[in-house]
């Protein structure tokens, strides 16, 4: 019995926010929670030689992969008292998103939609859940994936639907989601996120802790499924399930559905601002005219 319970290696992709804009409203500053995100890395390849990893960064405009890539650093000295593996991952998690924060202060390509301190969250995940699929085929041992997001942006309502197919999808694989929102307000969809995949969601204080980040991505996100069902997790008793208006981004109870793309309104539009369809108003025929019989024995309305 004690050999089946042996865990197995992990797969963890993490999707690193790196949203300037949303950054700046943070205590803590971005190269100093960067440095602690990479120390989260080494001590998860360090836990065990056989788990895998893979790091995407996303922001208001792009989503690209840090680690791993073609790319080498050739002006790096090589330090012979650094783990190999350890400074691979160090130094291309550190340039890329360096690189990437030079290519995003320069473009002005942003999508539709999505506003200054937004990202693509979406985007990042349905890369994660690629990236796991292809990982765990060609893995010949059984491997445990996860998705860690290290969030900073706001929601961006234009991304509900592709981050709802997201979720549904990860739940499907089995694959956890783990978030851990570093700034800002809540993130209702991220929430859902790790709700329906069994993860962490997780709210970081910056604000009187500078190392809190790194204090946090250890104590909850570290450890892999088999030792997750020995350990107590926070749970979050209060997540909102309500679905979000596409328009105020308010919460509703009840609102009007577009019937092409599932977009919610808190009101009655007569174009849906996300698939620009146009609603037909035309009243559909009431049973009653339709069919006097049964409808007709029903006492008439007054006036
Ligand atoms: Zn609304
Ligand atoms: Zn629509």
């Amino acid at each position: 019995m004690s050999e089946a319970a042996e865990p197995e290696a992990s797969l963890l992709v993490v999707v690193l926010d790196t949203n300037t804009a949303a950054w700046e409203r943070c205590p803590l500053q971005f190269d100093r929670a960067l440095q602690q995100v990479v120390i989260f890395l080494n001590a998860y390849l360090a836990l065990k030689p056989e788990n895998k990893l893979a790091v995407i960064a996303t922001n208001k405009s792009e989503c690209r992969y840090l680690y791993p890539t073609e790319f080498t650093d050739e002006t790096t000295i090589p330090e012979m008292q650094v783990y190999e593996q350890f400074r691979d991952v160090d130094t291309k998690v550190l340039t890329g998103v360096q690189k990437m924060i030079e290519s995003g202060s320069m473009s002005s390509d942003t999508p539709a939609g999505i506003e200054q301190g937004q990202s693509q969250v979406s985007r990042a995940l349905s890369k994660a859940l690629c990236y796991i699929n292809r990982g765990t085929k060609a893995s010949v041992n059984k491997i445990w994936p996860r998705i860690l997001v290290v969030s900073v942006a706001d929601d961006a309502p234009r991304e509900y639907i592709a981050l709802m197919n997201t979720i549904f999808a990860a739940q499907k694989l089995g694959v956890l989601i783990d978030v851990c929102k570093v700034v800002g307000s809540d993130s209702v969809f991220l929430q859902q996120a790790a709700e329906i995949t069994g993860g962490n969601y997780l709210k970081v204080d910056t604000q009187e802790n500078r190392g809190s980040l790194l204090q946090s991505l250890m104590f909850t996100c570290l450890a892999d499924h088999f030792t997750r069902s020995m350990l107590y997790s926070p749970h979050n008793d209060l997540i909102d399930f309500r679905a979000t208006c596409f328009c105020h981004k308010r919460v509703v109870d009840i609102g009007y559905v577009c019937s092409v793309c599932l977009s919610i309104f808190c009101k009655m539009a007569p174009v849906c601002s996300t698939c620009k369809t146009k609603f037909s108003f035309k009243l559909v025929r009431a049973p009653s005219a339709a069919n006097g019989t049964s409808a007709g024995k029903k006492k008439p309305p007054v006036n």
